[in-house]
């Protein structure tokens, strides 16, 4: 498999030593963190007004659906990741991209995400011959059992009580520590304050009943947001209604972006 997708782990570097007193400390602190809305909304650089305020986190616990037959590889999702977050576009990083794949006859899989898909995808043209093509959008997993929590040497990392990984730019030293432990690409070291950065699912939105920038741009509905647990929600539909896959389940990440469709061949 080939790929001249700009992935974050592109940006991997040796990890910085920390001590081990400011590691236990900050580690205490960030594990009081999540539990305060507001608190979480600061790690996020929303202001707490912005959030409703009868917005409870215990109330949700959030995912999304990503239905690959739907997709057709607009990259309108990954343009307005771009805007609704400051997303840097020089250089390109990408909170959320997408990738197109292609089976040849001869059985190579290739996969592409130039510009992470924003700007479309060239025409393809294979001697080979092409058997099959399609688009995979992908972002962070927002997993459940994440390996990059685990990994962070000062909890700058950590799950809210709705389900979203969000990392504290106040806490975070930029070792990349969690840029090397995720195994899906999803992180990056943003170029400007040398933190890392990567996919909240839009959570200054969700705070206020919004779904995520990529979701509501999407002209084809092939990404569906909501709560995995609500019975009535458009996520707990898509997954009741689909035979819905994660990527890498062999990692025990437990994944929350379901996939409806998705070919045997992505990774
Ligand atoms: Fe962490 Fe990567 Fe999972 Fe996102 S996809 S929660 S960054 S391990
Ligand atoms: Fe696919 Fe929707 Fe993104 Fe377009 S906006 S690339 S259809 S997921």
């Amino acid at each position: 498999m080939t790929t001249d997708a700009k992935r974050p782990q592109d940006e991997l570097g040796p990890p910085e030593e920390v001590s081990h007193d400011r590691r236990e400390f900050l580690k205490k602190c960030a594990a009081a963190a999540p539990v305060l809305l507001a608190t979480v909304c600061m790690a996020e650089g929303v202001a707490a007004s912005d959030g409703d305020a009868s917005y409870k986190p215990e109330d949700h616990y959030f995912g999304m659906g990503i239905d690959v037959k739907k997709c057709i590889g607009c990259g309108r999702c990954a343009d307005a990741c771009k805007t609704e977050n400051g997303v840097s576009r020089d250089p390109f990083y990408f909170r959320t991209w997408v990738e197109r794949y292609v089976i040849t006859t001869d059985g190579e899989t290739v996969v592409t995400s130039p510009n992470g898909g924003i700007d479309g995808f060239p025409s393809t043209v294979s001697e080979k011959g092409i058997m099959r093509t399609f688009f995979v959008p992908k972002l962070c997993n927002h997993c459940a059992n994440p390996p990059c929590v685990q990994v962070c040497p000062v909890g700058a990392t950590f799950i809210t009580r709705d389900g979203v990984v969000l990392v504290d730019k106040d806490y975070c030293i930029g070792c990349r520590y969690c840029i090397q432990a995720c195994p899906y690409g999803a992180r990056f070291l943003n170029p400007v304050t040398h933190t890392a950065e990567k996919c909240t699912f839009c959570y200054h939105r969700v705070v206020q009943g919004k779904v995520p920038a990529c979701v509501e741009v999407c002209p084809t509905g092939a990404r569906i947001f909501g709560d995995v647990r609500a019975r009535s929600s458009p996520l707990a539909r898509f997954e009741r209604f689909n035979e819905v896959q994660v990527l890498k389940p062999q990692l025990n990440t437990a994944p929350k972006v379901y996939y409806a469709n998705l070919d045997g061949e992505v990774r």
